[in-house]
């Protein structure tokens, strides 16, 4: 089968791979939609794991179940599915601990187009496939429900990383569409101040449709002071990192109140260390927490993310803005997610 891969680090092209073998608990799904992400751009041509050869690329994406292995009782061939990126190893000890996604080590969860083949392949494979898939409803389209298998997923994770609650004033770093998702998140648990930081036209309208109250950018100086001077200095309760580098941590421990919360679900691509400016986490005693996730995969969650949007409570269609039609635009939508054109938040390729 043909599938688009990273060949090497900072090279990608077609390859010819054998067709994926189906386990007695997996399923091997067509796509029938798939979407580049940030994540594909990161490890392609930052190299931010380390070399992989000949690797199909993409881990968004929905499909048509084409085989199912002996065991795997709630799906069948031709059943419409949705596939969340992240596709953990149910029965581990790090899942039945709370930590799916690092399922068989740090990470281990995620497995395409990082430890196996993406889902930029005439076919893909899942495992566990009753846990790792979910059926497509009739009203949700296949473009739809790629932004349910990564964007909507991790932004929300952000949210519950960062524990949002009720009232909070949440400062939300980049509003890509991970992070427009962590404001719609962030809107949908009833943080009341929404500040949201980026620059990129389109998304800032779709941060102000998702419910962010505020924008600043970090082309117009320091986040920190912008954010503290928008709540009268006294900082936000919540802070999600969804873009930036490893230099975001500094402004996101500024301008939050002592006892508040950072969730990051940024993957840091390049950098060494995160440095945690010591005066403003209180010389170590400040109750500022921070903590980065990869978001938890899984059929549980994609059901209740996929009602949100059945029952029209989540509108992931402002997230959609270059759609291409053909496996071999796959290419062109990649290319797209990684020189980012201003009028760019997420490409979709329709096979
Ligand atoms: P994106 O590039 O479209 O958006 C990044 C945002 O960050 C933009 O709004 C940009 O203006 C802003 N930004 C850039 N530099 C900044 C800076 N120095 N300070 C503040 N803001 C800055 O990215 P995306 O597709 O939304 O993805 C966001 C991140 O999430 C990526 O790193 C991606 O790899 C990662 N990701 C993580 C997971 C996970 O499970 N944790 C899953 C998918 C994607
Ligand atoms: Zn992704």
């Amino acid at each position: 089968m043909k599938g688009y891969a990273m060949l090497e680090i900072g090279k990608t092209g077609w390859i010819e791979k054998e067709r994926p073998v189906c386990g007695p608990r997996d399923a091997i799904i067509k796509p029938l939609a798939v979407s580049p992400c940030s994540s594909d751009v990161h490890t392609v041509w930052e190299g931010a794991i380390g070399q992989r050869h000949n690797m199909i690329l993409g881990h968004e994406g929905c499909g048509i179940v084409d085989e199912v292995g002996e065991f795997v009782e709630d799906f069948k061939p031709g059943d419409r599915v949705m596939v969340a990126a992240i596709t953990p190893d149910w029965s581990s000890l790090e899942a039945q601990a709370g930590f799916p996604m690092h399922s068989g080590g740090m990470l281990a969860g995620w497995k395409f187009s990082n430890f196996k083949d993406g889902v930029f392949g005439e076919y893909f494979h899942v495992n566990d496939a009753d846990a790792n898939l979910a059926h497509l409803p009739d009203s949700i389209s296949p473009e739809e429900a790629c932004m349910l298998s990564d964007m909507v997923p991790t932004g929300f994770h952000g949210v519950e990383l960062a524990d949002i609650k009720f009232g909070d004033t949440v400062l939300c770093i980049g509003i890509g569409p991970v992070g427009l998702m962590a404001v719609a998140g962030s809107n949908l648990r009833g943080a009341s101040q929404i500040i949201a930081v980026g620059t990129r036209p389109n998304c800032v309208e779709a941060a102000k449709f998702y419910g962010a109250t505020d924008i600043i950018s970090y082309k117009d100086g320091d986040i920190a002071e912008q954010a503290l001077a928008l709540t009268d200095g006294k900082g936000v309760d919540r802070v999600v990192i969804a873009g930036g580098g490893v230099e975001t941590f500094e402004p996101a421990v500024k301008a939050l109140k002592p006892g508040g919360k950072i969730g990051n679900v940024n993957y840091l691509g390049a950098g060494e260390y995160i440095s945690i400016p010591r005066v403003e986490w209180g010389v170590g005693m400040g109750h500022k927490q921070i903590i980065g996730g990869l978001m938890p995969g899984g059929r549980l969650r994609m059901e209740k993310l996929a009602k949100l949007v059945e029952l029209g409570k989540l509108d992931v269609t402002h997230l959609i803005t270059h759609r291409f039609n053909g496996m071999d635009k796959i290419e062109d939508a990649l290319y797209l997610m990684k020189d980012k054109p201003k009028d760019l938040i997420k490409p979709v390729v329709v096979l």
